[in-house]
């Protein structure tokens, strides 16, 4: 192995600027090149490729985002496209590819090792961590922060006119953003997608929650959870059917996606990093790189696609009785 390329593919999260810094720097530690590819897969196939050094990737390690940028590519599903990317990837001499993405990346990144037995290895950049082999995916952390200080701010509002709020947060099909982010942020309920609480146990919740006493509320909801109701018919639920509430709504956004990476999504990336081009040089293909038991750990690409991350039932746990 001479020469590695880096990529940034699929939605973007926070850390993964420090992940490509951490990837170019560990490349010229072991004398190897390095070269970014722009906008993922459609800059893979379009042999948009940049030369990086150590000293290319510097002040880079607090930005969100991505230099290198980020794509969606429906030509790199086809045989063809991936053809034109293999093609690219030879007349570069690169040898290597790390893939940070989610996974549809490490699905594309999969597929192209099994079709031309290129060495390929992936580092979970996704503010969902709904990727299995990893207690952290890059940029969660981050998410999880911007969250709990927008709930902190709406509390405020909540309690000074007794108001109930209604907060939806991202994580695609999964409730770790809302399920950690809710027990932090003090919210009387949280409805995630793994556990559906249904319409009565939530109007009982806040029914009881008025009773002991609280005068105002903060209820967490996943994007994908399963209560049947997106979180303007929550709103018209409650007004229709509980008197006395002054109900709110907050969607927070892609504000959760962006923002200078926390301390720990910047120590993660670097650690990635390493691990993903030493893990190439000693000859291993088709993994993920991983944080478990805060070891980095490899975990075959296909498993960390379809063994999804499970919900923490001990933090499950622990939200409810918090809410008592
Ligand atoms: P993420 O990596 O964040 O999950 P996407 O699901 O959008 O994001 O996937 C990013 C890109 O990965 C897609 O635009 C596509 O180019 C590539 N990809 C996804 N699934 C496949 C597949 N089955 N075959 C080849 N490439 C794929």
């Amino acid at each position: 192995i001479k020469k590695i390329g880096v990529l940034t593919s699929g939605g973007d999260s926070s850390g993964m600027n420090a992940a490509i810094r951490s990837v170019v720097r560990t490349c010229a530690f072991h004398g190897l090149e390095c070269v970014g590819i722009y906008r993922g897969y459609e800059g893979l196939m379009e042999g948009d490729f940049i030369n990086l050094d150590a000293r290319s990737v510097k002040g880079i390690i607090n930005k969100g985002g991505t230099i290198l940028k980020s794509a969606r590519s429906e030509e790199f599903k086809t045989k063809e496209g991936r053809q034109k990317a293999y093609d690219k990837l030879i007349e570069s001499n690169v040898d290597g590819l790390v893939v940070i993405g989610g996974d549809g990346s490490f699905t594309g990144a999969m597929i192209f090792n099994q079709e031309f037995d290129f060495p390929v290895m992936g580092i979970p950049g996704t503010i969902d961590n709904d990727i299995f082999g990893t207690t952290h995916t890059l940029g969660f952390d981050t998410a999880l922060n911007t969250v709990v200080e927008a709930i902190d701010k709406i509390r405020d509002t909540a309690s000074s006119h007794n108001r109930l709020f209604f907060i939806e947060v991202m994580g695609r099909d999964v409730g770790h953003i809302a399920l950690n982010a809710g027990v932090a942020g003090g919210a009387e309920e949280i409805l995630i997608p793994e556990e559906d609480l249904g319409l009565e146990r939530l109007e009982e919740s806040l029914r009881r929650s008025r009773k002991s006493g609280k005068s105002s509320s903060i209820v967490i909801v996943a994007e994908g959870d399963k209560i049947g109701k997106n979180i303007f018919e929550l709103k018209e639920y409650v007004d229709e059917n509980m008197s006395g509430y002054d109900v709110r709504v907050s969607v927070l956004g892609h504000m959760q996606r962006g923002g200078s990476p926390s301390c720990f999504d910047r120590v993660l990336a670097s650690r990635m990093g390493v691990k993903a081009v030493e893990s190439i040089l000693e000859g291993k293909t088709n993994f993920m790189v991983g944080l478990l038991n805060n070891k980095m750990e490899l975990t075959p690409l296909e498993n960390a696609i379809k063994g999804k991350s499970k919900i923490n039932l001990e933090l499950l746990r622990v939200s409810d009785i918090m809410t008592t």
